[in-house]
């Protein structure tokens, strides 16, 4: 695993609001590095990201996440502006009560036009386990690939990353992905590794012919919990995305694209 170089491109620590590694923020590194892992995007509140990267160093690319659905949106524009002035690249977005490509939304991705910074966003099924009613129910349709099209399109400048490759509205990210020259995606979180690995290849390379344009902008990430001393599942998505690659004999320097490449580029590190 060692010798190529990735970047997890979403993941999370347990629980958000706090770091749960004791140790040695520098030996959990150089024990990760040594695993495969070179960096990971933590999405987390912005506190907990820069505490991270008070521990973690550059380790952790900071990203702040906001639930649409929680801060009155009056307070959102200058919460995200003060996570980009302390250094955050980019920022997630999740839960929208109304489709993100409504307008009441535009003013925060017009502030990431502005700040070069990269839009991350949940994109299809969010996961509810609770047995509480939510009040009011969070909408998966919000969050389709197609609304991502929709923003990309109103700021075709704006770089974003579809993460979760719009589950279950895989075709539909693809699409996105394919034809939207700043749109990027991943196949982080639970759902995508468990469909056939037939039914990805022939996304990425139907009846065998690559499809570049699409391949050449998927991002690795797998929505796995970090920064804890406990064991770290980061492998299976690894397999997952090894698999893929092999299957559909994607060249090198699409490889190096999909484990670390376009990750740099999308979060801005050298
Ligand atoms: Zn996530």
């Amino acid at each position: 695993m060692t010798d190529i170089l990735r970047i997890d491109a979403h993941v999370h620590s347990s629980p958000f609001d706090d770091i749960k590694y004791r140790g040695s923020g520098a030996a959990y590194v150089r024990r990760m590095r040594k695993a495969g892992i070179h960096a990971v995007a933590l999405l987390a509140p912005g506190e907990a990201c820069r505490k991270a990267v008070g521990k973690f160093g550059d380790f952790v690319i900071p990203v702040p996440m906001y639930y649409l659905n929680r801060l009155p949106r009056e307070d959102l524009r200058g919460d995200i502006e003060r996570q980009l002035d302390w250094g955050c690249r980019a920022i997630k977005f999740t839960a929208p009560l109304h489709p993100y490509s409504h307008e009441i939304y535009w003013p925060l991705y017009q502030l990431l036009v502005d700040r070069g910074a990269l839009a991350v966003f949940h994109t299809g099924y969010l996961w509810f386990g609770g047995t509480e009613p939510q009040i009011p129910p969070i909408e998966i349709t919000h969050m389709r690939g197609a609304h991502v099209d929709a923003v990309a399109r109103r700021f075709p400048t704006l770089r974003i990353l579809m993460s979760h490759f719009s589950n279950p509205w895989w075709e539909e990210a693809w699409k996105v992905m394919w034809n939207r020259p700043n749109v990027y995606a991943d196949m982080s979180g639970h759902t995508a590794i468990f469909r056939s690995m037939t039914m990805w290849a022939e996304t990425f390379a139907p009846d065998g012919r690559l499809m570049e344009d699409a391949l050449s902008k998927l991002v690795f990430a797998s929505d796995e919990s970090y920064l804890h001393t406990g064991e770290h599942k980061f492998g299976e998505w690894v397999d997952f995305y090894q698999r893929l690659l092999d299957r559909i004999n994607a060249p090198e320097r699409i490889r190096k694209l999909v484990w670390a490449g376009n990750a740099k580029k999308l979060y801005g590190i050298r």
